[in-house]
């Protein structure tokens, strides 16, 4: 059938709309009408550092919608289901069976590829290959023919509209919290960087009865946000002769006991490390693909029995984590509906500009 995808023709390329051709699903795969969709870094980010051959391309990976036709294996997933799309994963390798769906060991193929296992795509244009299938949606599109990992069925009560983030970027933040770090009211946590990642770990840390998180930014809309969800807003350009080091170990009673980092800036990552109190985390969400390696003080992380550690959506497997932040939201202990600025899909690169100049923290495209 036709439909319509936001598609990217060359690295760095804007988003234009265009009518393409999209596959019905194959056996492990569901036909999805999007209703809604959210925009992440990482859809920018591998725009403009994958190679040339990789596109045309498609990418979204925050998509909700109402799935149209379902595969022959699919089980649990029916026509007509209100459905969060999120990374996609292999349900059976040791990882996926454990629950770290992000450490899948497919996760190269089924998220980034392009195109499926048997290097076919479900888009194309002229007889020629779109390649999609990112996290397994590729849901910058009217349909997107996701595969039945990424696909969590929701109440068809809830706004797709305000719920599509779910699926990765308040995922990955609020994940860091609540499953890799898992603080207690005895502890603090600082969160470097509150975009939608951020914003969503400042809330699961107060979920969690945290009493002191900080929140250290550059935008003072952001830090408003912060604010607004319990934590103490630092501006590190308004701090004079203080450093953010000693202006987080101060607010910490000696350093945060453990710190988001979402930020992607080497010396933000190396300051993050320096303000954890002895035996503190620090989890790294954010990778900027053109500056992968940061500094590292080696004499505090081994004086201190510091830990530096890595998180791919904050150790969430979609499945289990999605309907839990759901509840959360429900009863009220994850407050992130507010964070969302939804645009027309037609104007997907003014959302882009948005965000990046910081006027709104999440965008979600609608149809
Ligand atoms: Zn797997
Ligand atoms: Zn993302």
């Amino acid at each position: 059938m036709r439909t319509t995808v936001a598609v990217v023709n060359g690295p760095g390329a804007e988003f234009v709309l265009e009518a393409v051709e999209v596959d019905g699903p194959r056996a492990d795969e569901v036909l999805v009408r999007i209703v809604a969709t959210g925009l992440c870094h990482t859809d920018l980010s591998l725009r403009d550092t994958l190679p040339a051959e990789m596109f045309p391309r498609v990418f979204g990976h925050e998509g909700a919608g109402v799935v149209e036709e379902v595969g022959a294996d699919v089980t649990g997933i029916a026509v007509g289901d209100h459905v969060v799309l999120s990374l996609a994963s292999c349900r059976g390798c040791a990882k996926c069976q454990a629950g770290q769906a992000g450490y899948c060991e497919q996760t190269l193929m089924l998220n980034y590829m392009g195109f499926r296992t048997d290097g076919s795509t479900s888009y194309s244009r002229e007889g020629g290959p779109v390649y999609g299938h990112f996290f397994g949606q590729s849901s910058f599109a009217r349909h997107a023919v996701a595969l039945a990992s990424s696909v969590v069925v929701v109440d068809p009560s809830l706004d797709l509209t305000r719920i599509a983030p779910y699926g990765c970027g308040f995922m990955a933040g609020s994940g860091a919290v609540l499953n890799v770090a898992q603080p207690g009211p005895g502890d603090s946590v600082a969160v470097y960087g509150v975009g939608a990642v951020g914003l969503a770990a400042v809330a699961a840390a107060r979920a969690s009865g945290v009493g002191t998180v900080v929140a250290v930014d550059l935008q003072a809309r952001r830090l408003e946000a912060a604010e607004r969800l319990g934590a103490i807003g630092v501006d590190p350009a308004g701090l004079g002769e203080t450093t953010v080091v000693e202006r987080v170990k101060e607010l910490t009673g000696g350093g945060a006991t453990y710190g988001i980092e979402t930020t992607a800036v080497p010396s933000v990552l190396k300051e993050a490390a320096q303000s954890l109190g002895v035996q503190g985390t620090l989890v790294v969400l954010g990778l900027d693909m053109s500056r992968p390696e940061f500094p590292v003080d080696a004499i505090d992380l081994l004086q201190n029995g510091k830990v530096v550690r890595g998180s791919v959506e904050g150790d969430s497997d979609p499945q289990e984590m999605v309907p839990r932040m759901l509840r959360m939201n429900a009863e009220g202990r994850l407050p992130l509906d507010d964070l969302v600025t939804t645009y027309p899909f037609g104007e997907i690169n003014s959302a882009i500009a948005d965000v990046l100049a910081g006027r709104v923290v999440k965008p979600v495209l609608v149809w």
